[in-house]
């Protein structure tokens, strides 16, 4: 890994911000290395990490459109994607994905959301309209801390943990869609658009 790319790392880590796990990230490069993505849609910048690890597996002119609401750190993805000279790659939309995924029209060949977990379903809509054939959708975070699979349904996180139950009903019962819910990380689901 690039020494810039640690260091942004290293502080994303010591600032709590929940970036991608190492093995979440090794299992997507796999995927991406295979599709080689022209265009990736990402729901949740944060400060970038992600999106910056992903650009690696771009086709030639490939580019990242990623949508984060949190003004801090956009001004921080902001400054790490310029760090590392991919402003021309990864383009920030700046606002709740709520309100942008409905005013995008472009196809996407990868979509990975890994923002607030209550609208994971409305997510997965847009995604599916935004998807290309052939192209697949992550979502990070889907069995949350364990909670999505134990019957336990007492927490505080019981919106959360409701809607992630109901996207990985939907992306099951999807006859278009073949779905693969892994347990790494915090969880992840591969939804691949036949
Ligand atoms: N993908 C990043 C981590 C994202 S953390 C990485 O792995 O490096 C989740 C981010 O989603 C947070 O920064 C949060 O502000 C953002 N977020 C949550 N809900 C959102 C929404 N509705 N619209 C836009 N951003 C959202
Ligand atoms: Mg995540």
């Amino acid at each position: 890994m690039n020494d810039k790319l640690i260091i942004i790392k290293q502080k994303a880590l010591e600032e709590h911000i929940p970036i991608i796990m190492d093995d979440t990230l090794e299992i997507i490069a796999n995927y991406l290395k295979e599709i080689k993505p022209i265009r990736i849609l990402e729901i949740g910048t944060a400060v970038g990490y992600s999106a910056i690890c992903f650009s690696k597996y771009l086709a030639e002119n490939g580019i990242i459109d990623t949508i984060e609401r949190d003004e801090e750190k956009i001004i921080e993805a902001k400054k790490n994607i310029k760090e590392m000279n991919l402003e021309d790659v990864i383009h920030i939309y700046e606002g709740d994905a709520v309100e942008i995924l409905p005013t995008i029209n472009e196809k996407y060949d990868m979509v990975f959301i890994d923002a607030a977990k209550g609208k994971y379903p409305f997510f997965l809509k847009e995604a599916l309209r935004l998807l290309n054939k052939g192209g697949i959708i992550f979502a990070d975070n889907i069995l949350y801390k364990g909670y999505v699979m134990s019957d336990y349904n007492k927490h505080k996180q019981r919106t959360a943990v409701r809607n992630l139950r109901e996207y990985i009903k939907e992306v099951t019962e999807n006859e278009n869609l073949e779905t693969e819910i892994l347990e790494v990380g915090d969880g992840l689901a591969i939804s691949k658009y036949k």
